[in-house]
């Protein structure tokens, strides 16, 4: 036997933090206490004993049962991180940066430790653990880039996968590695947590099934109301409905679901014009919860309304306006009243033009359960869906794995630096379409990081070095042989950053214009350097940014997150032998060396104009139509250019985009691309380019 045998953990006796030797402090035990009344911390006995005598786990218990703060404590008391006489670390594993944060920052606060010391997190760009971290959370991505460097992922005793029912592209690979190196280290524990019952095929997955335990649940009845017709404009209706709550409905916090981060700023924008015309109900306290927003500002859904505030004889009432990441990842306390718009925005990814696109499409009946449910916690609730009862009967069931509507370049390129050479045979939960498959190590192949027979090259070991997907990647790579390293980092930064424009309501025009002052005429990758620039200077020259950044309607957390992003990428740059070289701005190809730049990591994102008048593009390898975005910088409409993504809304948008010269595609794009019979016979693209080699050989 590798482990201790487990104790049931005793609350500690000495008034002394056993982790730091400080005295715990009276918020210690008060929050103590509400732990313990956790579902999953009353259920630990039978866990314990179930972990004891298993390899694998599952665990299931409804959003807020204390699966993702309590699980690694108790396994950690136990003495879980101790396995064959070494201090090891127990992993939990998040299927988002922001879950990740948030689980580290409570279970800092409930153990009174510093974040980093005992308890620490790794994300993408930010590692705040030590060699001593106990419990490390890890974003699904960070615990793959531990992989590359420590396959048999050693420094673990204990892997938890969180949220494994919402079959994320990246857990359910994770599954398949760690199914692998549990052979090869029978020492090693896996748990997976699940909030839906839906968990039959992970179960399956693993040798002889994975035992189940359900954390009992202890919901009361909701009240659920439909619309009676869909509403157009369900952002309005959803205004309303929290409105007609607020002034007729009794106590209580309201959960309401929208689908884009946009939509629920500008409901938190209307709610809070209309708090002041509803405050003879009692004060409404709004806030906004989803994946771009500060981590202290997401933990302020946390916080109770404040009671003290009573109004009109009336107490407080709090409006959570969230993202689907409420549905079971940041699970709200206290939590009455749901008002559904019934959408989420999701990955659909088509691979003919190789592109993911993020839509707005209806939930599943699962999540309208689940979302549902989220009102009865505490006690017997109501949910208003947005929608009418017979519009769900097309909805799906549940949600299909992530892994069936996903670009997989990243993901195989990782399976392949970690050794499974067949991906296309690789054991996964739900395998990927074959086409999607291929494709995948078609494109890996066109962007040299695999050769011909599908090895793993020098471009590619570099590229799985680079947290940024292997387009963004390569053309990093590519930097110093077109003089630009330094700018392409920059432009690389803010591409992974959040989105940099603010677009307040009320001053639609104004940050229009500010936004005008760094355009770039030759694109929107331009103008992102630009604003980059301009905020460097800023700081340079010792002035405040965020007032820089206020004047021109530029979101300073998108600034920051990029700067954060720039240090990381250029640290890793040096670390693998790519040297930083510009060309001096002065130099007529300053921009042009960019712009090569850009074609050398993104020739697979080509579109070439076809009607000047409707703005009509068409891509080149399949012909589809697309147009370009409102948004974007470029004055004109240019006859080639080299795009970041797409956004599908009424039409498909070509979102950052920037103007390029066809004859680059033939020089810097990989051999034989290019070539005529590759390119559609819908897209003019096709003559254009074979007039420009037919002439290039006669010269
Ligand atoms: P689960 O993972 O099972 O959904 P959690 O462990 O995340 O549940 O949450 C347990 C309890 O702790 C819930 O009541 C939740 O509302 C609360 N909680 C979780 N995170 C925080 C936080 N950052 N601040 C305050 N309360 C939190
Ligand atoms: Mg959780």
């Amino acid at each position: 036997q590798y482990n201790q045998t487990p104790q049931p953990p005793e609350p500690p006796r000495q008034n002394q933090n056993p982790l730091t030797g400080a005295p715990y402090t009276p918020r210690f035990y008060y929050l103590l206490e509400k732990r313990q009344r956790l579902p999953a911390w009353m259920a630990r006995q039978d866990f314990l004993k179930l972990m004891q005598s298993n390899q694998v786990l599952v665990l299931v218990g409804e959003p807020g049962c204390g699966k993702t703060t309590q699980l690694p404590q108790i396994l950690l008391d136990a003495g879980y991180h101790v396995q064959m006489g070494q201090v090891r670390a127990i992993c939990c594993v998040q299927p988002s940066p922001l879950a990740t944060l948030s689980a580290s920052l409570r279970i800092c606060e409930e153990l009174e430790v510093q974040v980093g010391t005992f308890v620490g997190h790794v994300t993408r760009f930010e590692d705040r653990t030590s060699g001593d971290t106990l419990l490390r959370f890890l974003t699904d991505e960070a615990l793959f880039r531990e992989a590359m460097e420590d396959p048999l992922l050693e420094r673990y005793s204990v892997i938890i996968l969180d949220e494994v029912h919402l079959r994320t592209c990246e857990t359910d690979v994770l599954m398949g590695i760690l199914k692998m190196v549990m052979q090869r280290r029978p020492e090693l524990k896996l748990l997976l947590l699940s909030s839906s019952m839906d968990v039959k095929k992970v179960q399956a997955y693993f040798e002889g099934g994975a035992p189940l335990l359900q954390v009992p649940n202890r919901t009361f009845a909701v009240e659920v109301f439909h619309c009676q017709d869909a509403e157009k404009d369900y952002l309005k209706a959803a205004v309303r409905t929290v409105a007609q709550v607020h002034t007729t409905e009794p106590e209580g916090d309201i959960l309401l679901f929208l689908p884009l981060e946009d939509e629920i700023d500008l409901a938190c924008q209307l709610l809070r014009k209309e708090s002041v015309h509803m405050m003879n109900f009692g004060d409404l306290q709004v806030r906004a919860l989803y994946l771009g927003l500060p981590i202290m500002e997401t933990q302020r859904v946390f916080e109770p309304a404040a009671q003290m505030k009573m109004m009109a004889g009336k107490p407080s009432r709090k409006v959570v306006v969230a993202s689907a990441i409420a549905e079971t990842s940041l699970a709200v306390d206290g939590i009455t009243y749901v008002i559904d718009a019934g959408l989420v925005k999701q990955r659909a990814y088509n691979p003919r033009t190789r592109m993911e696109v993020n839509v707005v499409t209806p939930i599943s009946k699962a999540s309208a359960l689940q979302r549902t449910s989220l009102a009865g916690r505490q006690r017997p609730g109501k949910c208003f869906r947005l929608y009418p009862e017979r519009a769900t009967s097309d909805w799906p069931e549940k949600v299909y794995p992530e892994i069936m509507r996903s670009s997989l370049t990243t993901i195989v390129l990782m399976l392949k630096r970690l050794g499974f050479d067949d991906v296309v045979h690789f054991d996964f939960v739900d395998p990927p379409s074959p086409e999607a498959l291929m494709r995948a190590l078609e494109s890996l192949n066109h962007l040299g990081c695999i050769d011909d027979n599908g090895n793993i090259t020098e471009v590619g070991n570099q590229a799985c070095r680079l947290p940024v997907d292997p387009q963004i990647a390569r053309m990093l790579i590519e930097a110093p042989a077109h003089r630009c390293s330094n700018e392409a980092l920059s432009i690389a930064a803010m591409l992974c950053s959040l989105p940099v424009w603010l677009r307040p309501n009320d001053a639609f025009r104004a940050a229009n214009e500010a936004k005008a002052r760094f355009a770039h005429m030759d694109g929107d990758h331009l103008t992102l350097l630009n604003v980059f620039h301009a905020y460097k200077q800023q700081i340079q020259d010792g002035h405040d940014p965020s007032r820089f950044c206020a004047e021109n309607f530029i979101s300073i957390r998108a600034m920051r997150h990029a700067e954060i992003a720039r240090d990381h990428l250029k640290r890793i740059m040096e670390s693998i032998g790519l040297q930083m070289i510009s060309t001096d701005f002065q130099d007529k190809e300053y921009y042009p060396n960019i712009r090569r730049c850009l074609v050398s990591g993104f020739f697979m994102q080509i579109a070439c104009l076809e009607s000047e008048k409707r703005g009509a593009y068409s891509m080149l390898r399949d012909g589809q139509e697309v147009m370009l975005h409102p948004s974007t910088s470029l004055g004109h409409r240019p006859e080639w250019i080299v795009f970041h993504e797409l956004a599908l809304s009424s039409k498909l948008f070509i979102k950052t985009g920037t103007q390029i010269k066809p004859e680059w595609l033939l020089d810097i794009g990989p051999r034989g691309y290019f070539d005529s019979q590759k390119i559609s016979e819908k897209s003019s693209a096709r003559s254009k380019l074979e007039k420009l080699t037919s002439r290039r050989s006669e010269g």
